[in-house]
């Protein structure tokens, strides 16, 4: 009796606490639309990218392409994907019949992203494809033609334009917080190791550095300023031409003109490292982000101080946004669709125009 007195009264006392306790509330569990999606090309950026889905509501890998067997036993064991739901890249047309898988994540080298992503849309499935979407604007027209053709959406893999701080000086700068913008400049780079890589490989990168990295640069001036360039200027400088063989860029200068007048001025390198900075001017004010484009923290301030927004996995929140793009339709604040990469492709092509000519090359797009 007294045990069992002193049960209640421990019981009662604990109920009571636990009334007492301020109430925490539960996340609300999701029950919308999930996009199911396969990884095409599991290298570096797949398993980023793979890493990242495991803590996404909206989205889900269900599936992956891949030339290699082992890596296909490996990727199955450690995400738990059906036997049916794996490809390789003979037979991955068959994914038209795969109801498990909505779209397909290209991540394979840059050359590869057209034959690719329109293989995968032919097939039906959304696409969302890597950075640089192809290697020449014609290329990136094909794609997006494609896609409409099938009916499926294109999207690429601008995780910047999800990254919480970028946002932040975005919606200052539409608010008029800077002003008129007068200029900007983006410098971005890093010092590229192995010379045997594909991304030194003009056939399979389609270029060097201004494909792989300047174009965060390129596409971080377009998404800053808020406007299409219509002129482009630029320079190569090329110091180890053994390693970076003609048609693969080492280091290209260049500078765009805006229609409402401001200029920017960009560095794209493979050959100097701490590269990763922002720096955008307004009659008003100011942004100024370093890192700008890495996988972050990013960090920055403007004329009214630090940026103070939270560092979110840049992958995970692009797949749950990416979702919502495609199954919900929802209006991403900057374009990620292959419009906006085929644009890239267009000043991409005016950059080695230029370099070549020395002049100052019209962008039409
Ligand atoms: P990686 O070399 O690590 O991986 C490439 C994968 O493609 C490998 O698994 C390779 O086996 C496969 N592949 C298929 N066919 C191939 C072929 N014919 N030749 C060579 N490889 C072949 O490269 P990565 O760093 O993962 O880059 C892949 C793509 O992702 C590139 O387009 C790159 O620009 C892009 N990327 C984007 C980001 C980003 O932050 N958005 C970061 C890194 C890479």
């Amino acid at each position: 009796m007294n045990s069992r007195r002193s049960f209640l009264t421990t019981l009662a006392g604990s109920t009571l606490a636990f009334h007492l306790l301020p109430k925490v509330q539960a996340a609300p569990v999701y029950d919308g639309p999930v996009l199911r999606v396969a990884l095409m090309g599991l290298g570096g950026y797949a398993n980023r990218v793979a890493e990242a889905m495991k803590d996404c509501k909206k989205a889900k890998l269900t599936g992956i392409i891949s030339g290699t067997p082992s890596k296909i036993k490996d990727w199955q064991q450690r995400y738990g994907i059906a036997e049916k739901n794996c490809y390789n890249y003979d037979n991955f047309d068959t994914i038209k019949n795969n109801p498990d898988i909505d779209a397909v994540y290209v991540i394979t080298p840059n050359a590869l992203h057209h034959p690719h992503t329109i293989r995968a849309a032919k097939a039906g499935k959304h696409v969302i494809c890597e950075k640089p979407m192809a290697i020449s604007a014609k290329e990136a027209k094909e794609m997006v033609d494609t896609c409409n053709k099938a009916n499926v959406k294109l999207l690429i893999g601008y995780r910047m334009h999800f990254e919480p701080k970028t946002l932040e000086v975005i919606r200052m700068r539409e608010a008029g917080e800077f002003g008129k913008v007068l200029f900007f400049q983006g410098l971005c780079g890093f010092r590229i190791g192995d010379p045997t890589q594909w991304r030194l490989n003009k056939a399979l990168a389609g270029g060097g550095s201004m494909m792989d990295i300047g174009i965060y640069a390129l596409n971080g001036a377009r998404y800053m300023v808020g406007e299409d360039p219509v002129w482009v200027t630029a320079q190569e400088t090329k110091t180890n031409p053994e390693k970076f063989k003609a048609g693969v860029d080492e280091t290209i200068q260049f500078q765009l003109g805006f229609p409402g007048g401001a200029v920017a001025s960009c560095l794209s390198t493979y050959n100097m490292n701490n590269l990763d900075r922002f720096f955008l001017n307004g009659e008003k004010g100011f942004a100024e982000m370093q890192p700008s484009t890495g996988y972050g923290p990013i960090k920055g301030r403007t004329h009214k101080g630090e940026l103070t927004q939270p560092h979110i996995r840049h992958q995970t929140i692009q797949m749950e946004e990416m979702a919502d793009i495609i199954l919900q339709h929802k209006k991403p604040i900057v374009p990620v669709d292959g419009t906006e990469g085929w644009k890239d492709m267009v000043i991409i092509d005016a950059v080695y125009e230029a370099v070549k000519t020395g002049k100052k090359v019209p962008i039409k797009y």
